[in-house]
């Protein structure tokens, strides 16, 4: 089935009201005060084609805090600068388990499963970082540019409340350089990763900076920041690890390489055609949003767009 641009807008409405009527939102992430403040009942979903244009409906302008899906653009802008030697120091493969497990290191001498759990990110920062001297400002420079949105920003306020519970990413950071998979001074890399994650943007921001996977890594302006090969890898890492240990489950409803972050964002590329980011805060036990990957799931149902 090919569908028409005009009308993902239709479809977009139509699956905003579906989600209004569907009970069960799931519960905003508690670990740190600005997210647990978040209100369930919020819902935005946006698609960008390729030329830029975006469809949207709900909250779709409304900034919130971006979290893990961060790290697709970490990994993108990491790979483009040292291509395959990354893969020496994270793996490529659903790890099965939380984002911010630690259990497989130890087996796998400090070397994390796949780039998009928290272990993996870390890392892949550190490596960024190691390269550009700033890796946050590496990203908040590509986003701005790709979201055509100059304002973009991180939230300090997240930033040093994800600092004040960081134990468990501090430990991860540890023990890897125990490893010498860490380049950086822990508490520099922390610092890189927590601002990272507190970035906020909307689904029209993200959507559009997501367009480079699905232009096979062209970048907006049309010069190129991944080779089609890469861009390949990435989505394809995204398809098999992008929604941590619910990677399987969101592939079957989803069929789409997608990111999730605690904030309640998800993004997805069909590639060569458009780009989607959804929000709403409300998380099921994985840390993936409820009505989110719902509506994903519907939007693939409805218009046949998916990988398979
Ligand atoms: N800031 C969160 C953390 O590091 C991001 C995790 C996520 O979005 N899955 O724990």
């Amino acid at each position: 089935m090919t569908l028409m641009s005009s009308q993902f807008q239709p479809v977009l409405e139509r699956i905003a009201a579906e989600i209004e009527r569907t009970p069960g939102r799931g519960r905003p992430a508690d670990y740190i005060p600005a997210l647990a403040a978040c209100d369930p009942r919020s819902f935005g979903m946006a698609v960008a084609e390729l030329d830029g244009t975006v469809y949207g409906v709900g909250d779709w302008r409304e900034p919130f805090s971006t979290q893990s899906i961060t790290k697709v653009f970490t990994l993108a802008l990491d790979l483009a600068r040292e291509g395959d030697r990354l893969w020496e120091h994270v793996g490529r493969e659903p790890s099965g388990n939380p984002f911010n497990s630690l259990v497989q290191l130890e087996y796998e001498n400090g070397i994390p499963r796949n780039p998009f759990i928290n272990a993996g990110a870390l890392v892949v920062t550190d490596r960024l970082h190691s390269r550009t001297g700033d890796a946050t400002g590496e990203l908040l420079a590509f986003l701005r540019s790709e979201s055509g949105n100059p304002t973009l920003d991180f939230d300090k306020e997240v930033a040093a409340s994800e600092s004040a519970h960081g134990d468990r990413n501090a430990a991860l950071a540890h023990f890897m350089a125990s490893y010498g998979n860490i380049g950086n001074p822990v508490p520099v890399l922390l610092d890189q990763y927590f601002r990272q994650c507190s970035l906020r943007a909307s689904c029209a921001d993200l959507a559009l900076a997501t367009t480079f996977l699905a232009r096979h890594g062209v970048r907006a302006d049309g010069t190129r920041l991944l080779t089609q090969s890469q861009a390949k890898q990435v989505n394809a890492v995204l398809l098999t690890c992008g929604t941590y240990d619910a990677a399987g489950d969101f592939a079957y409803r989803v069929g789409l390489p997608g990111k999730s972050g605690v904030g309640g964002g998800v993004i997805a590329v069909v590639p060569g055609r458009c780009t989607l980011c959804v929000w709403s805060p409300g998380l099921d036990e994985r840390g993936n949003s409820v009505a989110g990957v719902a509506a994903l799931d519907r939007f693939t149902t409805l218009t046949g767009l998916s990988v398979f």
